[in-house]
């Protein structure tokens, strides 16, 4: 009996029995795998399409199920073939079906007949289904001969000669991979130093006019220069242009002049007779309390 519950007998021993099935001796799928030395797996399997046992001649439906031996019998590709055989239920005949990878469905092998149930829609009305595929060499001898020509054409005139050139390519580039290494290392180490240097003398640009560090700076060519003169003699009319307009402005006709300091008056002559008005009665009431002390300190209450 396959050890289903966890009960530990006295004398077992972790280290020597591994686990509770190799001390009783038995395989974890237990009795289905009586047959695993002959490669064989009792598995449930069942039956896909209906058939006719080929002992007893029974009609036996899809559906109906029997404890096969699975096997493995081969392989499509890389695709297993499994064979399932099975023991008839009516008599003592065995059959059997296997997996066919290559159209996706089973087929019976022996001690039984399929019933021919497949739908073929060009026999019911519709359009026939085709292999995609091709169904191998023409009938036409003549077109196959021609194909075969074609083919033969294809070979010599573009195949071998596009891998002969990709041969003598390949051969070009590795006839001495060291030298060609030290080639494309010297110049690489040439462009680092110089780079290097570039970036050290820009470092110090930047530090000098304390510019953030994630500033580009353009390179320093005559490029670069032409552009930046004519900048700046843009920049320089530009700024000519304006302090020759500021200074029209400044030094402009004297009417200007004129109409302010007249405002200028006018503001002062407006002013001046509430000013005075004022003044005049500050002084009066100066006058007034200093000549009534008395009646200047009793008046507030
Ligand atoms: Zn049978």
């Amino acid at each position: 009996m396959q050890g289903f519950n966890k009960y530990y007998p006295p004398d077992y021993d972790p280290e020597k029995h591994k686990s509770l099935n190799s001390y009783r001796g038995k395989h974890a799928l237990g009795d289905r795998a009586r047959k695993l030395d002959q490669g064989i797996l009792i598995t449930r399997f069942e039956l896909p399409f209906n058939i006719w046992c080929g002992t007893c001649n029974n009609h036996i439906g899809m559906g109906v199920r029997y404890n096969a031996e699975k096997k493995k019998v081969g392989s499509y590709y890389s695709t297993p073939i499994y064979s399932f055989r099975c023991k008839c239920h009516l008599c003592d005949g065995w059959f059997e079906i296997q997996t066919d990878p290559k159209n996706t469905r089973y087929v019976v092998v022996s001690g039984a007949r399929q019933k021919n149930e497949e739908w073929d829609p060009e026999e019911n009305g519709g359009f026939a289904v085709h292999d995609t595929a091709g169904s191998g060499a023409p009938s036409d001898p003549l077109a196959a001969l021609e194909k075969s020509t074609e083919a033969q054409n294809h070979l010599t005139k573009v195949q071998v000669p596009r891998i002969q050139q990709l041969q003598s390519t390949s051969d070009h580039y590795n006839e001495d991979p060291y030298s060609a290494s030290l080639r494309v290392r010297k110049r690489f180490r040439a462009e680092k130093k110089i780079d290097q240097a570039k970036q050290i003398i820009d470092k110090q640009l930047k530090g000098k006019y304390a510019l953030p560090e994630e500033l580009q700076l353009l390179e320093d060519d005559a490029k670069a220069r032409d552009e930046a003169h004519s900048e700046w003699i843009r920049g320089r009319a530009d700024y000519k242009a304006q302090t020759s307009n500021k200074r029209q402005r400044l030094t402009a006709p004297a009417v200007s002049a004129s109409s302010s300091s007249r405002l200028h008056k006018l503001a002062s002559t407006d002013k001046n007779p509430a000013v005075s008005s004022l003044k005049d009665r500050i002084l009066g009431n100066t006058s007034r309390r200093s000549a009534l002390p008395g009646l200047a300190n009793l008046k507030p209450p």
